[in-house]
């Protein structure tokens, strides 16, 4: 279904959403994204193509009851994507919890008082799947994360909850509008952007000396410019229906410090020691708990384990077709050198 009414996207300064924004406008529809400071405040959103003639940028905040009314007001289609992807916080209720779940109520409130909404798309993520792979599981839109808590991946827990949300709303309200979720793996790619998104950081890290030895994990990737294909065709797409496990590729930490070395990066502080052995799992779980909170829960649910997605639905239903996480790795890299997150690799002794 296409729409010449402006299509909502909310919290369009982030990482992901600035991708949605700028593709459809690219697309040539016109986009009212929410953010939190003055539109001023975001240059790079006001600069992309199409943003002069067909970008508005409203405040709103996710805690704020009512805020989105007149955001969605006219919308036939809401992207919803705000939501803090942080680890490590202080008080995950507040810093997590709320933000996403009284947030969701507070979106979907709003597209009910509209009467133009006719579709949410919900940015969720997998850690609404799992926060935890296994080795004989390949996991599907049928799975869901009952892991989590506020003590164990709060971020994870906090992406649940919103989601279950959003499907329990549906169920208890019975809008006019319908729900499609789009549950991405770990989203690298070039910003547009400034700021640095946390799981491009991941790859920063491993290029700056943080990690210490080649572990053995492995992470999912999509690339960004295809998240935001993703939420464009749940929404062109009349029968779209249901979650869509959004996962080009997976990558062991070993493949992915060879494709850094092999593309010319060896000149940066790459882990060398090879701790992915049973040896070295049991090391970096015990030094895990020197860790912050968050990183060491993370290490020990995940080292030795492999995750894998099955991305089928998505491709076969959307047509979504993947770029190579080889080719998004090196473009993240470049990206994050040309924002200044990584020195130049000239500059390197
Ligand atoms: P991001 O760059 O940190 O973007 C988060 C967005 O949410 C920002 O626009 C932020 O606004 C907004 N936000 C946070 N708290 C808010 C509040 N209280 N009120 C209003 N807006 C608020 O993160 P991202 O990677 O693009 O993530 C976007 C969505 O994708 C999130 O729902 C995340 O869970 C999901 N996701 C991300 C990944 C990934 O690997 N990156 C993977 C799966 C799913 P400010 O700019 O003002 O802070």
């Amino acid at each position: 279904m296409k729409t010449n009414k402006p299509v909502c996207v909310t919290g369009a300064s982030g990482f992901i959403a600035a991708h949605i924004t700028r593709e459809l406008l690219e697309r040539g529809y016109s986009v009212r994204g929410t953010v939190r400071k003055s539109p001023e405040s975001y240059p790079f959103l006001l600069a992309l193509p199409g943003a002069k003639e067909r970008l508005e940028l409203v405040k709103a905040d996710l805690l704020t009851a009512g805020a989105y009314d007149l955001a969605v007001e006219g919308c036939d289609f809401v992207m919803h994507t705000a939501s803090p992807y942080k680890i490590n916080v202080k008080n995950p209720q507040a810093d997590l919890v709320d933000p996403a779940v009284i947030g969701t109520t507070t979106i979907l409130e709003s597209c009910m008082k509209s009467k133009s909404v006719k579709r949410v798309i919900f940015t969720s993520s997998i850690a609404a799947i799992t926060d935890e792979p296994e080795n004989a599981k390949v996991f599907t839109e049928k799975d869901w994360n009952t892991m989590s808590s506020l003590d164990r991946q709060p971020y994870q827990y906090s992406k649940t909850l919103a989601e279950l949300e959003a499907w329990d709303f549906i169920m208890r309200k019975r809008p006019k509008f319908d729900l499609v979720v789009i549950n991405p793996v770990m989203v690298i790619g070039p910003s547009l952007s400034p700021s640095l998104n946390t799981t491009n950081q991941i790859i920063r890290d491993i290029m700056s000396g943080v990690y210490p030895g080649i572990m053995d994990l492995n992470w999912s990737f999509v690339d960004v410019r295809d998240v935001a294909k993703a939420h464009i065709l749940a929404m062109e797409n009349d029968s779209a229906s249901g979650r869509y496990l959004c996962s080009a590729e997976e990558m062991h930490m070993r493949d992915l410090l060879a494709l850094l070395k092999s593309s010319g990066f060896n000149r940066y502080s790459l882990p060398k020691i090879d701790l992915s052995g049973a040896a070295g799992s049991l090391l970096m779980k015990a030094l895990s708990f020197t860790q912050p909170r968050d990183t060491g829960m993370y290490i020990r649910i995940n080292v030795g384990r492999t995750m894998r997605c099955n991305n089928s639905k998505i491709k076969r239903e959307l047509g979504l077709s993947f770029m190579p996480v080889k080719e998004s790795i090196i473009e993240t890299v470049k990206d994050m050198v040309k924002w200044g997150h990584l020195p130049q690799p000239s500059r390197i002794g």
